[in-house]
């Protein structure tokens, strides 16, 4: 194992251009980043993009064909997992049916052959910061899903890891406390101070969780930022499709305005937003413009500064908290995210009506001609 310490003011974990090769397939084609103490950091994208992949390169199951694994400023890419002292959360939970909460948690500590009295008070305080203080004696079956989570979570942290690693800690918790347990997760990971990274495809549960999202594709990062910074300044198509509801409208460019404004024709409708990325007159873009973002223009009501499309509604649906309006514009499907139906009153299917939305919610990137 190199120990050898690189920098004065380390980050926490920092991979420096990973590179990982399953048989023919580069799987990882030179992934960096660095996460900060305290930090809690989100990998996210499809399924298959590599993300399970750089977390166990970060614990050690992996090892990297190329690139560097650093924890603290040390070298640690081809250090053994039980050397890295890091805490991990996996998606099964993967507790030991036959022994109780305290045994689960306490099993860290007495690999590490900690004395009982420190054991016994440390296992203590990390079921406490998880809230199963009463629970210490049951068996993992007897426990809801939530619960099991959290033992798991203490277990994770009882040995008091600087880096905490999570891989999908909530895909099997249903819709409602899997909502519940993001809150009580971030609450906790903050409780913690270590650095976190955790795997998920679920873009709202990355934006819920993390400090900082990194989004990635084919087994590159392709952005990274706050989950504000990903949600509104997408730097491509893939990114603005991954994260967040948008409606595409495919065209190409009929002017280069001042300002950064570019204006596209979509099957002879003009309109105007913001180019992201070199666009010329003539090439084929398309326009990205999230779902909640557009709203019918009702009477009187119309933007001064909008783009307006005509359109033919097709059905509503009630979501709760908002309305879908499902629509056709320019002959492509177009979805509106709006409160505002039930000031338009009732709309029938084939019913023609205009959408709007501001050019400054318009992003236009370069496209393959659609
Ligand atoms: P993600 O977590 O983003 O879904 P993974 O990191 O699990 O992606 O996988 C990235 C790619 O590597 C996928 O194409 C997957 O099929 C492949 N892969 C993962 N593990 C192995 C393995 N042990 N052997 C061969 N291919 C693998």
């Amino acid at each position: 194992m190199s120990a050898a310490v690189v920098q004065s003011e380390s980050h926490a974990v920092e991979l420096q251009s990973l590179r990982v090769r399953y048989n023919d397939t580069e799987v990882l084609r030179g992934v960096g980043f660095f996460v900060q103490p305290g930090e809690i950091v989100s990998l996210l994208g499809p399924s298959g993009c590599g993300k399970t992949t750089t977390l166990r390169s970060i614990a050690g199951f992996v090892t990297p064909d190329s690139g560097e694994v650093l924890l603290d400023g040390r070298d640690v890419t081809e250090a053994p997992v039980h050397r890295r002292g890091i805490g991990m959360v996996f998606q099964s939970y993967a507790l030991f049916p036959h022994l109780s909460v305290f045994d689960n948690v306490a099993y860290g500590l007495r690999m590490r052959k900690v004395p009982r009295e420190e054991m016994e008070r440390r296992v203590t305080e990390a079921l406490a910061l998880v809230k199963l203080e009463e629970f210490a004696h049951r068996r993992p079956k007897q426990l809801s899903g939530g619960q099991q989570q959290r033992v798991a979570m203490a277990r994770a942290l009882v040995i008091r890891p600087k880096v905490l690693l999570l891989d999908e800690p909530l895909s099997n918790l249903d819709a409602k406390l899997r909502q519940e347990m993001q809150v009580e997760l971030r609450r906790l990971l903050k409780a913690t101070g270590a650095a976190s990274v955790f795997v998920t495809h679920d873009q709202q549960e990355a934006m819920v969780l993390s400090d900082r999202i990194i989004l990635m594709n084919a087994g590159e990062i392709v952005q990274e930022g706050t989950p504000e910074e990903i949600y509104r300044e997408p730097r491509s198509l893939f990114a603005a499709a991954f994260v967040g509801q948008a409606n595409f409208l495919y065209g190409k460019v009929v002017a280069v305005l001042g300002g950064g404004l570019v204006r596209i024709s979509v099957d002879g409708h003009l309109l105007e937003g913001f180019a992201c990325g070199e666009l010329a007159s003539g090439d084929a873009a398309a326009m990205v413009v999230k779902h909640e973002c557009v709203s019918p223009v009702c009477e009187g009501k119309q933007g001064l500064d909008a783009n307006t499309l005509g359109c033919t509604f097709e059905m509503a649906n009630f979501t709760g908290a908002s309305v879908q309006l499902h629509c056709t514009a320019a002959g492509q499907p177009f979805v509106c995210l709006t409160n505002a139906a039930q000031h338009c009153g009732p709309i029938g299917a084939g019913t023609e009506l205009f959408l709007q939305w501001e050019k400054s919610d318009s992003l236009v990137f370069p496209a393959t001609p659609h």
